[in-house]
């Protein structure tokens, strides 16, 4: 089959004939069609962490072309799915309730361990595997995986309708973040992103403001009676960002922290603990929260469309791919293999 491999940090992905995936017993075959480029491959192509030979792609929706002996969940050929890109071991508690991620012998895919779907085919778990409701096309089951990081990042802030929340950046992050914060009842989501066409998108997707960057959200914030939001949402995770929201937060609020930052970061603790400010570090989902993401699309009540910016084919992912890590008039780019 063909994929789009990684092969040195800082170099194009390059389209390779690589076997096709062959199932374990408890395993699919998916046909791939759709994939999104998510920010943490760009990240991960970069950071010199990947072998060379790894397939990225963990962001994406398909056809089931084969299924393992002991698959669970009546998986047939031709079923449409999506998946969370993890394999976990099936049967441990954590497996059992539906949170792969947390599984102590979990293994990833796109990002190294297992192959993703930047590929003609990808093997998936099938205790990993949610089926496409009806009406949801491939697109829009591959934006569940992003949309689902959001949906979770809410849940974990214990979001009260009526409260105030402030989103860091206007990434695919921030903005499943912000359409979730409305729709649990958000009273005002507050968006800071630089780039003015993430702005619009924000402003599409929720926000009820927006601002250029955390500082000139200052003025804003000191102005609500408690002197801020409820939550403040750090999607972005560059060093400083952490202890710029810390500064922004109100007493006795939150900050949680969906942005994964690689690199040491200082920033004084005293600020927050001056502040009794709650931190939650969030990581992806749970099976639930996808199922949620795709019954709410199917039935119209959230529109992440206003997120994706583009849409390619596999010959045009490696230069999709390396117009995403300079700055750019693009969000969510989805490939079609
Ligand atoms: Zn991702
Ligand atoms: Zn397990």
């Amino acid at each position: 089959m063909q994929a789009a491999v990684f092969r040195a940090a800082n170099q194009p992905l390059v389209i390779e004939d690589v076997p096709d995936p062959t199932p374990g017993p408890r395993d699919l075959v998916v046909e791939v069609k759709c994939c999104g480029i998510c920010g943490s491959d760009l990240h991960a192509a970069s950071s010199g962490t990947l072998p060379s030979g790894c397939i990225m792609g963990h962001e994406f929706a398909g056809e089931v072309v084969e299924v393992g002996a002991e698959a669970k969940g009546g998986f047939e050929r031709g079923d449409a799915v999506t998946a969370i890109p993890s394999i976990g071991c099936g049967v441990c508690a954590v497996c059992l309730s539906g949170d792969p991620i947390r599984c102590p012998r979990v293994e990833i895919m796109g990002l190294g361990q297992l192959p993703g779907a930047y590929a003609k085919y990808v093997r998936v778990g099938s205790n990993e595997t949610v089926r496409l409701p009806e009406g949801i096309d491939f697109r829009h089951g591959a934006l569940a995986e992003p949309l689902a990081v959001g949906l979770y990042a809410v849940q974990r802030a214990g979001l009260s309708p009526g409260q105030e929340v402030m989103v860091v950046g206007a990434g695919p992050i921030g903005l499943a973040v912000t359409l979730w914060a409305r729709f649990f009842g958000a009273r005002g989501v507050l968006v800071s992103e630089p780039a003015e066409g993430r702005r619009a998108m924000a402003e599409a997707m929720g926000a009820t403001a927006t601002v250029d960057g955390a500082s000139s959200a200052a003025p804003i914030l000191a102005e609500k009676p408690r002197g801020g939001v409820d939550v403040i949402f750090e999607c972005v995770g560059v060093p400083g960002l952490l202890g710029q929201c810390v500064g922004l937060a109100a007493p006795r609020s939150k900050v949680v922290v969906a942005g994964l930052c690689m690199q040491p970061d200082t920033w004084v603790p005293g600020a927050a603990l001056v502040k009794e400010l709650q931190l939650q570090f969030v990581l992806a989902y749970r099976k639930d929260d996808f199922a949620l993401t795709l019954e709410m699309m199917a039935s119209g009540r959230i529109d992440p469309w206003p997120m994706v910016t583009d849409e390619v084919g596999l010959a045009e992912l490696p230069e999709a791919f390396e117009g995403l890590k300079k700055p750019a008039a693009q969000c969510k780019v989805l490939v079609e293999p």
